[in-house]
């Protein structure tokens, strides 16, 4: 049985309370195209009203002892673990993912709530040695300020536990702004958040428009940060508009991640690792598997072996037992998945499963597409160029390792990259050579809340995780004292 309900949760929070808006917005359930719930249509002034709350909560919360703010962040990861069976539904529903995934999710969000807690207590400055006599220098690490956070669709509550916990850790108070998909998750989160009794106006959310949120956020300057996970394009766009005021900013944006699987990689153990990042969450990860690199002596094994798996993928709404491969967020992902597949197949690719949308009874509506697996695909093709973020995986030939790495960097994206082999030395070389800032060697599991995971290139700026993570939201303060 569904345990949630849709009716209660047309509400922003800010300064502590739930603020209902005449003008809503439908979400839909990607799995059916139909409304499942309404949340306000925010724009300026409900953003103005959430940044003035965080503005006067922050002096107080960033003067809390640091374990005072991780007694909040535990008792907050308790409540979700406690609700965690109807927030994965709720996921489920709203963003589209299998019940399974979006159960581990949501014991994600925890995870990277509790590491936080606990590395908000080891915020430490420094003592430096002083060149004059009678002087100390010290380095002191501050809380930045108000942050504005921008989360994107497709880990709706793990991006927010990201986000939100190294903020709260450091001392910083938050503007939320879930994507237009998915904001009731970031609102139920937010529920238990308040339920701890946070103090008012240290966490807010705003829904509704998201150019106009955005463009408010990055016009104050009492915001100091914005911490945005989504597309490069609208990196650029937040980046563009943070320089008026000098904004900090930390982007995770788009990638165009390969896998190079070498003659010597162990091609069970690759394929599994293959299709378990590739078709996680329909292919919406951002640092999900672009280009399947194979070595011309492997390729036929490979292949073969991904197809079978492939083919017995099952496709269904995400609530359903079974269902493995759930609908895609939005339309707009569907169309571009189909065009780039179209474009694909008319340029030589030979298409091996797949390669439609998936219109079966009970499915027709939704924005199902299915597992699709490419063979012969070519660098002229779109689909090495661009993002697919969809459950398409294109296979390529390689003859020589200098070769494939070169073609592996030849993006503007920077993001992540696989490798398969049982050879150190190509391992190191790989390690040297690949333009990424995460990378995985036989294995393709990136995400854990001590790692610092981020991009260089047009994939990003800063990191999410670890203590890098946190000191995103911190600043220096550096301090020549002479005692006199
Ligand atoms: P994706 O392509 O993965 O959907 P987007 O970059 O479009 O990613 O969206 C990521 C997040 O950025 C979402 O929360 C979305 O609402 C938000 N967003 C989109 N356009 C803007 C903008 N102009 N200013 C601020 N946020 C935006």
């Amino acid at each position: 049985m569904n345990p949630i309900q849709h009716d209660d949760w047309n509400y922003a929070w800010i300064n502590g309370e739930k603020v209902f808006l005449k003008e809503s917005m439908d979400v839909i359930n990607p799995a059916n195209g139909k409304p499942m719930g309404r949340v306000p249509r925010g724009g300026k002034e409900l953003t103005q009203q959430a940044i003035d709350a965080a503005a006067k909560a922050f002096p107080a919360w960033s003067k809390l002892p640091a374990d005072q703010r991780s007694s909040y962040l535990l008792e907050w990861a308790e409540r979700i673990l406690a609700d965690r069976e109807r927030l994965a539904w709720l996921l489920s529903t709203e963003q589209g993912k299998p019940l399974e995934e979006a159960r581990g999710e949501i014991f994600g969000t925890t995870v990277y709530i509790r590491w936080y807690a606990e590395e908000g207590k080891r915020a430490y400055g420094e003592i430096i040695p002083a060149s004059r006599q009678g002087q100390r220098l010290m380095v002191f690490k501050e809380a930045i300020g108000v942050v504005g956070l921008i989360p994107p669709a497709n880990f709706p509550g793990a991006i927010v536990a990201n986000k939100v916990a190294p903020a709260l850790a450091a001392g910083c108070t938050f503007v939320l702004k879930p994507a237009e998909q998915t904001p009731l998750i970031a609102i139920a989160l937010l529920d238990h958040l308040m339920a701890t009794g946070i103090p008012a106006g240290v966490a807010n959310v705003v829904t509704g428009v998201a150019e106009e949120i955005g463009t408010t956020l990055s016009a104050d300057p009492r915001v100091r940060k914005i911490g945005f996970t989504g597309s490069t394009e609208v990196g650029k766009i937040l980046m563009r508009q943070a320089a008026d005021n000098v904004k900090r900013l930390t982007l995770e944006l788009g990638g165009n991640a390969p896998v190079v699987v070498f003659p010597d990689a162990n091609l069970e153990k690759a394929v599994d690792a293959i299709m378990g990042n590739k078709f996680e969450n329909c292919g919406q990860v951002c640092n999900g598997i672009n280009l399947i690199y194979a070595h011309e002596s492997i390729r036929l094994q490979l292949v073969e072996k991904l197809a079978e798996k492939i083919r017995n993928l099952k496709v269904g709404i995400g609530t359903e037992e079974g269902t493995q491969i759930g609908p895609m967020i939005d339309p707009s992902y569907l169309d571009k998945v189909e065009t780039l597949v179209r474009d694909a197949v008319e340029k030589g690719a030979k298409l091996v499963v797949g390669g439609k949308r998936v219109t079966d009874e009970g499915l027709q509506d939704g924005y199902f597409y299915a597992p699709t697996l490419l063979d012969d695909v070519t660098a002229d093709m779109e689909l090495t160029k661009r993002e697919i973020f969809g459950p398409v995986a294109p296979v390529l030939t390689f003859t020589d390792e200098a070769e494939v790495l070169a073609r592996c960097n030849n993006t503007p994206y920077g993001l992540a990259a696989y490798v398969f082999t049982k050879d150190a030395a190509r391992m190191f070389r790989m390690i040297d050579g690949l333009e990424v800032g995460n990378l995985a060697i036989n294995g393709t599991s990136l995400a854990n809340p001590q790692s610092p995971f981020g991009g260089v290139k047009e994939s990003g700026i800063g990191r999410v995780g670890g203590h890098q993570g946190l000191e995103e939201y911190m600043e220096l303060k550096y301090v020549a004292l002479t005692i006199e």
